[in-house]
């Protein structure tokens, strides 16, 4: 599939490339997510709050592909944010994946109002050191709440998985993570769907032979980025996987960099979102 791995900072690698199981129904999900690994997907990213994690461990198990070769990401909700809590829903997790461990296991949003992320953080600490999480990072975190986390527990996420498409580029917060060797995990790839008739995009597209999709995802990998498209249609699964053998000029990249917009944002802001 040529999906190619990037390091992150506990050692570990993580696909470039990932299926996103959101609004994926549970009974629905076995079927979509063993189309995902036969396209060539290694990674899934689910979440306690998608109601489809059984149907993720279900399709886990029913596939011929090793379990150690797929890499496997939940979260954990805002209601249970917290030292104990967090602990209890993680194990809630496993039971409902079926699996003694996950790659990778984000706290969704930081919910400042609740002002229990850095508790949360020090339980995610806790479940990579005891092996059970291979890997642990957040999701929706500006640069505030990374850094109070860090100074207060010494630990670094690996990764921060946030909103992040052409028309939502977050350049500020991607330079945060550079400096502080966090890898950026891009939800809302394709901006979901909403700019893939900009003409900027139709127009690359068609030069490489590729639809905009594809253009979009290749920008991501150029930039270093973690993506994890979503589509429930097997042609789309596919296509989206397919942009380890084209590159980007230099002119391309730069045209898709202006399409960014300082309305762009089409999920809810971090730094009320609760
Ligand atoms: P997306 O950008 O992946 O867009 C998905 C939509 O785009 C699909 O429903 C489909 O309508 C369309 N699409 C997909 N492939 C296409 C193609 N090749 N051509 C044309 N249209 C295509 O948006 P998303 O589903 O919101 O996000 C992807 C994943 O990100 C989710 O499944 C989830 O795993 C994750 N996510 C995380 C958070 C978070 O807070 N951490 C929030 C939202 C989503």
């Amino acid at each position: 599939n040529g999906v190619t791995r990037i390091a992150l900072n506990d050692g570990n690698g993580i696909p470039q490339l990932g299926f996103g199981v959101y609004q994926l129904p549970d009974a629905e999900t076995p079927a979509i997510v063993g189309s995902a690994l036969e396209a060539g997907y290694r990674s899934i990213d689910t979440a306690a709050i998608y109601g489809n994690e059984a149907g993720v461990g279900r399709a886990l198990r029913e596939t011929a592909i090793p379990r150690e070769t797929i890499f496997v990401t939940t979260k954990l909700w805002n209601d249970r944010q917290g030292y104990d809590t967090t602990l209890t829903a993680f194990d809630e997790s496993l039971a409902r994946l079926g699996l003694e461990t996950v790659d990778l296991y984000l706290i969704h949003w930081p919910c400042p109002q609740k002002d229990s992320y850095v508790d949360t953080w020090r339980a995610l600490a806790r479940l990579k050191q005891e092996g059970r999480a291979r890997s642990i990072g957040v999701s929706n975190f500006t640069a505030e709440h990374l850094e109070r986390a860090i100074a207060e527990t010494g630990v670094t996420p690996a990764v921060n998985q946030i909103e992040l498409h052409p028309h939502f580029q977050q350049r500020a917060l991607r330079e945060v993570h550079g400096r502080l060797g966090i890898v950026t995990e891009a939800w809302s790839p394709l901006g979901q769907a909403k700019a893939l008739n900009d003409p900027v995009l139709t127009e690359i597209a068609r030069r490489h032979g590729r639809g905009p999709a594809q253009i979009v995802l290749r920008w991501h990998i150029e930039n270093g980025h973690v993506a994890i498209p979503k589509s429930a249609t097997p042609s789309r699964i596919a296509e989206n996987v397919a942009v380890f053998d084209f590159s980007l000029t230099p002119e391309d990249r730069a045209a898709i960099d202006g399409l960014d917009r300082s309305s762009g944002r089409i999920g809810p802001d971090p730094a009320s979102f609760s």
